[in-house]
Parts: structure tokens; sequence; C-alpha cells
């Protein structure tokens, strides 16, 4: 039998075909049939899976499921079984076109898509603005990226070619041109799902920048430790003029301490592989198992990875971006005696009864201080004491062997992140180009969003509150996109509307960083008082947020982490650690060796903290409120562009392809908040313009109408070219100022204006 036929002609008879309790007793399932099949394992993130009949016998059915098993369902069972609306059977290109609109329909969508190698999914994405693309990471190379493909993409109406982040691409690009206003793309997903490999296939130049702040983890071989946002401008004619990149708290930790598995920035290993023998010599350099720093993970390869090659890309890309020999030879000392200083041992000492340390001389710490060109004496005092003044008097105080790792580690994590910031500046030095005055006005953008996604380890620390903070804002971003906004314009103008409920995430966002004393303020109050430790900053977190639902208390007095109830989960952080990431400052002993080196390029990436002063670096802003602080900027820029999201899904956590891990799937779905992105997407009116446009843009598909400046009653105008062009009783309605549409409309009538012109 024809299930399409069935349910577009005789939609009771279906209705009736859909109640479970007629299965058995009408026998209407057939061999060959799909169902939803309810295993009722009562998993949180278990959904319905389909499955095909095979048998009707003896009372009972016979079902093969997506998986491959089989199972006998006996009439008691008769509820666990439904049919299977004709749409889920073999897909659909676009969500919101789903008969079975809940989360097995919308997972076993992307699962039959997924196996057929189809990882782009619209999710109502037919619209000029507000497009989502839901992209399901094939962790595989497919054939769908080729310039034949960029082709067949570019200049299409919409709607015309299949999901593909390359139409995301050219709507971005298109909607730039036709309205005349900035673009930004959102893309979004957990550690690994794909959002950098997204953006990289929007753009090719990221080579240099993403070995210096990308690493090996468990989640993903390349995983962005940095967020990064890049705009592209262009000119009149629409042609690419520049682009900037504004890059986003780098983790520094890694430089220094990696987790198990985990590997530091590829850079060190693409060094270490890809130098000629004799300007390792002149570094001092072995092979990667000879460092401390590269070898905490126990983990110096990547499986995949061809660091020599990298290294040879990385070094053409920098010189397309301008790098100079003289210049990269100076990162790569820099490189050098971060691993050099990385291998430094100390031996524990007391003096007057104070605890202090010897640094022992070896190899290592002569080499660094040759390629920092200090002074060995000075490199050494500065690692094992600190200069402090008391009533006006300058005093050496020793450190002890803990105190002086954790000194070694603040410089070098200082230098690496300035030398990040350096190369940030200059690759945009090389891409960008101020606009002249008079192309101010003219000129347009599309900025690309690549951020790090949410995590959730076993241990989590200061770094992963940022990001977690950072990927709630985004979140919040979309939902007030995708939800209020929408749902708020609809009310304004008064039009027939049936509100769509939604998880709205920003009371976890206000507890984190908007509300009086949230938490990142209290951390941050904590980090300038001189007393504070991380137990007294848990003490504040605690008797401030303790009967907050999002916020989740230690059990007991000796526990040191507490937990956030985040749109994506329940993370706890441990919160050892926390003031001095957050302080990230360095002591005016190293500022002032800096200070005296003889190496140009290290003063200048330290320019600013030599010229700051003693007093002012120590009330310089902290991490969080630096990053805060961006996050915000970034808030303002997208909110002044019309936004698409890319919202990337990681289908296994063994980076493999073709392997589809439903549970995993339906968490990331459910808490991005894909159900009911496509409800409102279904019902909504993606098109809408203003009286005004609107007749301007289709007054030629009505013969006689005049420009809208001239008209008396607008509104009644566009009433009539809507109802002569699109029929009245189409979905589509009027509002107080606007037209509301639906996709479908909006091509009609472009396809007409291109007709009628
Ligand atoms: P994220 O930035 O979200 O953490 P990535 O974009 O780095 O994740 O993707 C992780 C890995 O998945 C990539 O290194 C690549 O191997 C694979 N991958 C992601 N997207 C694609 C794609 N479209 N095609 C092929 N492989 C991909
Ligand atoms: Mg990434």
């Amino acid at each position: 039998r024809d299930y399409v036929e069935l349910y577009e002609k005789d939609q009771a008879k279906w209705a009736l075909l859909r109640n479970v309790n007629t299965v058995f007793k009408h026998n209407t399932l057939l061999p060959g049939d799909y169902v939803w099949l309810d295993l009722k394992t009562g998993h949180e993130f278990e959904v319905p899976i389909g499955a095909v009949v095979k048998l009707c016998d003896s009372g009972q059915i016979q079902v093969l499921d997506d998986e491959g098993n089989e199972h006998w369902i006996s009439p008691q069972n008769a509820n666990n079984i439904k049919p299977m609306h004709p749409t889920s059977i073999h897909g659909v290109e676009d969500m919101i076109r789903l008969g079975d609109l809940n989360e097995a329909g919308i997972l076993r969508n992307l699962l039959i898509r997924y196996r057929e190698h189809l990882i782009y999914t619209n999710c109502g994405g037919r619209t000029y603005t507000g497009s989502i693309l839901v992209a399901v990471n094939p962790y595989q190379l497919l054939p769908i990226y080729t310039a034949d493909q960029i082709r067949l993409y570019t200049n299409k109406k919409i709607g015309e070619m299949p999901p593909h982040i390359f139409a995301i691409a050219d709507n971005c690009y298109f909607n730039m041109q036709r309205n005349n206003k900035d673009q930004c793309c959102i893309i979004s997903g957990e550690s690994g799902a794909g959002k950098t490999e997204s953006t990289k296939l929007i753009l090719q130049f990221l080579a240099a920048i993403s070995a210096f702040g990308n690493a090996k983890t468990i989640r993903n071989d390349n995983s962005s430790r940095f967020g990064k946002y890049i705009d592209i401008h262009f000119n009149k004619r629409g042609a690419i003029e520049g682009a900037k990149i504004e890059q986003y708290l780098l983790e520094k930790s890694r430089v220094c301490r990696q987790a198990r598995d985990e590997r530091n920035y590829h850079i060190f290993y693409c060094m270490l592989k890809g130098m000629t023998v004799d300007q390792k010599k002149k570094l001092g350099l072995g092979k990667a198992t000879d460092y401390t720093y590269l070898t905490i993970g126990h983990c110096t390869v990547c499986d995949g990875r061809d660091d020599q090659k990298e290294y040879s890309n990385i070094r053409s890309a920098m010189k397309v971006l301008m790098f100079t020999d003289k210049e990269n030879w100076e990162i790569s000392k820099l490189l050098a005696a971060i691993l050099h200083m990385g291998n430094l041992s100390y031996e524990a000492r007391t003096y007057d009864n104070l605890d202090a340390c010897e640094v022992h001389r070896c190899p290592d710490l002569t080499t660094a201080a040759v390629l920092l060109e200090v002074d060995l004496k000075d490199l050494m005092n500065c690692l094992t004491s600190r200069t402090i003044i008391t009533r006006g008097e300058t005093v050496s105080t020793p450190l002890s062997v803990e105190q002086a790792l954790d000194v070694r580690d603040a410089f070098v994590k200082g230098i690496y992140g300035r030398l990040f910031v350096w190369i940030v500046e200059k690759i945009n030095a090389a891409i960008y180009k101020p606009p002249s005055l008079e192309l101010k006005a003219v000129r347009r953008s599309i900025g690309l969003l690549d951020i790090f996604g949410f995590e959730n380890f076993t241990i989590n620390s200061f770094e992963q509150l940022c990001i977690n903070f950072a990927n709630e804002n985004l979140q919040q971003f979309f939902v007030r996109h995708v939800f209020k906004l929408e749902q708020e314009e609809y009310n304004l103008e008064n039009i027939n509307w049936q509100h769509i409920e939604f998880t709205d995430n920003q009371d976890a966002l206000d507890m984190i960083a908007i509300k009086p004393m949230n938490i990142i303020s209290l951390i941050d109050e904590e980090s300038k008082f001189p007393k504070g430790t991380d137990t007294t900053m848990l003490n504040k977190l605690n008797s401030q947020h303790k009967l907050n639902t999002n916020y989740i208390p230690p059990k007991n007095t000796y526990e040191t982490q507490f937990g956030i109830q985040h749109f994506a989960g329940i993370v706890y952080y441990e919160t050892r650690g926390f003031l001095e990431k957050n302080r990230d400052t360095l002591h005016g002993d190293i500022i002032q060796l800096v200070h005296s080196s003889k190496n140009k390029f290290i003063k200048q990436i330290f320019q600013a903290d030599v010229a700051m002063g003693a007093e002012t670096r120590k009330r310089s802003p902290t991490l969080s409120s630096q990053f805060k602080r961006s996050l915000e900027l970034l808030m303002r820029t997208l909110s002044v562009c019309q936004p698409f999201f890319v919202r990337c899904i990681k289908p296994n956590e063994y980076k493999k392809p073709m392997l589809f891990d439903r549970e995993l799937c339906v968490r990331q779905l459910r808490y991005s908040g894909m159900m009911e992105t496509i409800r409102i997407r279904r019902a909504g009116y993606p098109i809408r313009y203003t009286f005004v446009e609107f007749v301007d843009r289709y007054r030629v598909l009505m013969p006689g109408v005049k420009p809208a400046y001239k008209q008396g009653d607008l509104r009644g105008t566009c009433q009539r070219i809507a109802e002569a062009v699109l029929g009245r009783d189409d979905d589509w309605q009027m509002g107080k100022t606007k037209i509301f549409l639906k996709d479908h409309h909006d091509m009609l009538l472009e396809i007409e204006r291109d007709k009628a012109i």
C-alpha cells in the first residue's frame, strides 16, 4: 500500500491507522511497513527507534529496527509500536516537513540521511534570514566540496539545491547584497562536532593561525583552544576586500599541562618534526619526547596528522600572510625557549627557616637564557626569588619549589599568550584594509563565529567555566533570535499566533554573569582581594547562590567543587587554582627580566606590560573581566547582523565514519532546542516585509500600481498584490506594519518578479 497516497488523500483514515489499538485489531500492518518502536528503556536520552515489519504471524509481529536488531511484538505490547509517517520513511531535506515532529522523527531523519552521506539538513532553511542548517560530522572526506559543487551552489534561488554549507555561504553573500546589511554565521556544537571544518569550508585561509591555537584533545584531534570571529569585508561590487580576525581567550594552561592522551599545541610537534637538523641545532632542540611540556599527556603523535607536512603548510601559509623569515625565526626561538624552560628542575632548600629552592644548572637553562637573550644569573634569580617592597625597602624573598614552578609556568604561558596575540595582529595587518571614509558606508561584511564548544570533562576548571559561559551567551543569542524576538514581533504586529514554549537559559546566564553578585563578579572580587583564596571564593559563591536552582553547592565543607546547571547539562567545577588563573599576572621581576633582554622580539610582545609600571599592572583587568568584555562586544556585533546558524552534531565519540550513536545525538538535539526550533519554524513566517518594501519590490506584478511613496493606502495596496499573486486563503498574514509570508510565498513572488522584470 502506498502510505504517502493514503496520507495525502485520506487524512482521517491515516489518523485511524496511527491509532495503536487498531494495529492488531484490524491487522493494519503488513510486511514492509515502517513503524516506530518504543523500547521503553526509560533512559534519559532514549527515544523510539524506526523499524520495518518483517512478519505478521499468529497475533505476533516481528520487526527489524534501524540498528539491525529483531523484536517480536505481542498484542499486549501493542502500544509499543506505531505506524511511521511517510515523510519519516525516506527522510526530508527540511526538518519542518517532517510529519512525525518529535525527537524520534528528527533523529531518524538525520540518521537515514547520514547513512546516505547526506550530512546537511535544513531546519526551516529555505528562508533568507535566520537560516538554520544542521550538520552531522561525517568523519570522512566526502566528495561534496569540489569546485564544481561551489559552482552549483553559486547564485541559486534558495531551495533549488539540496541543503549544504555552501548554500549558507551563498545565502549570506546574496543577502548581504540584496539587503545591504551585514551578515553573521554562528557555528555551534560540542567539541569535535565540526565547527572549525565548517568555518574552513566557508573560508580557507586559516591554516596558519589554527596551528598555534589548536591541539589534540580526547574529543577532537584538532581542537580549537581559542574562539574566533572572522569578519570578511566586501566592497561595493561584492568582491572580497579584506578580513579581520578577533580572537577570544586562548587556553594558555595547555602550554604547561595536558590531560592524559592530549597534546600541547600542534605547532611544537610540527616544529620538531619539520625543522632542518641545522635549525634545530641552533635552537638546541631534540625530539618531542625530550620535553616535559610535550609529554604530560603521554601522547606526542596524533593519528592521521602528519606533523612534518603540516609544518611546511604552516610555513607557506605564513609566507602568504607576510611573515618574514626573520619573524618566523624569532617565533621559533621563543617556542624553543618555552620547551627548554619546561625541562628545568628544582631542589628544595631552606634559608633562615624559609622554604627556598635552587634551579639546577643544566644545558636547558643555559639555552633558555641564550634564546631569551637574558643574563643567566638574572634568569635564575627571577625563577627562584621574588622582590617585594615593604615600607619603601626592596627585599628579595626566596620561593619554595612549588612557588618557583608556578612562576616559571606563568612566565611561559605569558610568552605563549602574547606570541599568539601578536600573530593574530600580524595576520590582521596582512588581511585587513581599513575602509576609506567614502567606502565606510557601502562596505558590507560577513562574519563567521567559530568558538570552543561546550565542555564537560571529569575535572573542569576555570577555562571550562569561561568556555561554557561563552556558550551560554551564544545559546541565548539563538533563543532570543529564534524564539523571543520572533514571537514578540508576531504579538506586536497583532497577527494570529499560538505561543510556542521554549527553554530559556537566561536565568543561568544571569547567575553566571549578569545579575549583581553573579559568579564571575564574585570570582573577580576575590581575585583582587589580597587575602582571597580559592576557598574563600567558594564560600562566597555558596552563600550567595546556594538557593539558586541553577547552582549546585558542594556536598560538604571538604569538597572544593561547585556545579552549574547549564543549558547543555550540569557541569562541576574544581575551584583549586581558579584565582591564580583569573589573576593572570606576571610578577614584576619577570617583566623586569624581559625589559633587560636584548631580544627585541620578546620585548615587543611584552611592550604593553613593560610600559604599564608595577602599580597599574596590579590593577590590570582579570582574565574573566577581559573575557566578559570581549563577549559583550561580540554579542553587540552579532546583534546588528542578520544571523545564520549552523548547528554541528557529533555522531559518535570515536571520531569514526558511519557510526551514529543515537543517544549522543538526542542529547545534542535536545540541549540545542532543536524540537522547539522546528516547531516554531514550521508555524512561523520567515519572510516579512514592511508595506513600503513589499509594494516597491512587487508592484511590477500588478499593472498600474504606483510606487510606495505615491500610495495613499499602503496596507491596502500590499494586501491586494498579495491576494492576487498568492491567493486570498493561503497562510500569509497582514500585520500592523508588515506582511508575513511563508518561504514558498517568497519563492513564488521572486519567480514571478523575475518573469516580470
Ligand atoms: P570542532 O571545531 O567543532 O571542535 P572540528 O571542526 O575540528 O570540530 O572537526 C573535528 C574533526 O571532524 C575534523 O578534524 C575532521 O576530521 C572531522 N570533520 C568535521 N567536519 C567534517 C566535514 N565536513 N567533512 C569531513 N570531516 C569533517
Ligand atoms: Mg574547533
